[in-house]
């Protein structure tokens, strides 16, 4: 490991992959605003673990609760800072998730992690809280026909619908992280509108949640296209508010992350091992694996505290589980089977 993990000189990798996106973005006529060559990257980046939760529930047949808080316990181990643990939803609609109160009960909280689950109403955030939740996360959509199609609502008022959650949530001193989908497409709209998204960003974040993580639910996304995305929503929502989360449905997560740090972001959703499909496009890959970010960033000399080989153990641990191949193109590259 030790040779294909040696550090790059941080200047010289980020001019280099500034030159490569000004050649790509030529014919794609983007403005490479914000991405030019030798632009700072943070010098760290929190990394919100999302494989227990989206990657999971994406998954067809049940996986034993015992199975879920090993995995949890492994990430919690290679120094992970924000694990999402599972989702306070309606077993109906999303049966892998009906053990929600067993996960949260189940797992050793390491102390500085923090363990958020999904509520998409106040049923969901009040049981959370009894399961002992101390973060929990709502979401909306910034497609119209996305929101329609799924909630039979527009995006205005499925986001009224956490207004309840909300007030609950300052009532608890409880954190609410904002998640926005469609962010860079929709399997039904097509094209999505920068400021849509920048709409929906700002109403998340005077709701009063407190980092708005930007969602490429189909992973359509270009650097081309995030950048533009970005950009119209930082003109909304300070920056250190902001999060991105890449589906690699189309190869270009890293790319996209790697303008999102160049942009001046600081925090990337991923999942282990890449659990999650897309329920859009079958067969297509779906989270970007959370060790190809980590090596990524490494690389960049970006600190993201956690353990390369400790988080390949817990991704190597879920895949023996499900009897599947990684996604994660790292562990590919390393695996000695
Ligand atoms: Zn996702």
């Amino acid at each position: 490991m030790a040779a294909v993990m040696r550090l790059v000189n941080r200047s010289y990798l980020s001019s280099a992959m500034g030159q490569k996106y000004v050649a790509f973005s030529s014919t794609a006529k983007v403005k490479a605003a914000g991405v030019r060559a030798g632009q700072a990257l943070p010098e760290k980046v929190k990394i919100v673990e999302v494989g227990p939760r989206d990657g999971l529930q994406n998954e067809k047949t049940m996986v034993p609760t015992e199975t879920k808080i090993n995995l949890i316990d492994m990430l919690s181990a290679s120094g992970l800072p924000v694990i999402e643990a599972t989702s306070f939803v309606s077993p109906k609609w999303v049966p892998q998730m009906a053990d929600q109160v067993e996960v949260m009960k189940g797992i050793d909280r390491k102390p500085g992690v923090s363990y958020p689950v999904l509520t998409p109403n106040l049923k969901g955030f009040q049981a959370a809280i009894k399961a002992g939740a101390s973060e929990v996360a709502i979401f909306g959509a910034a497609s119209e026909l996305f929101s329609k199609k799924n909630i039979n609502c527009s995006v205005d008022e499925s986001l009224q619908r956490f207004d309840e959650v909300m007030k609950a949530a300052k009532e608890f001193g409880v954190p609410v992280r904002g998640y926005v989908s469609c962010v860079l497409g929709c399997p039904y709209e097509g094209k999505v509108a920068p400021e849509k998204v920048a709409h929906v960003a700002k109403r998340l974040y005077s709701m009063g949640c407190y980092e708005i993580s930007l969602g490429d639910t189909i992973g359509v996304g270009t650097p081309g296209s995030m950048s533009k995305m970005l950009e119209a929503v930082s003109r909304e929502v300070p920056v250190n508010a902001l999060a991105v989360h890449c589906h690699d449905t189309y190869g270009q997560a890293l790319a996209n992350i790697l303008v999102a740090l160049q942009m001046g972001i600081s925090v990337v959703d991923s999942s282990v091992a890449g659990l999650g499909g897309c329920p859009y496009a079958q067969g297509a890959s779906g989270n970007v694996a959370t060790e190809d970010v980590v090596y990524m960033l490494h690389g960049l000399g970006i600190q993201t505290g956690v353990d390369l080989s400790k988080l390949m153990d817990a991704g190597a641990f879920i895949c023996r589980t499900l009897n599947r191949k990684t996604n994660s193109k790292v562990a590919q590259a390393t695996c000695k089977l």
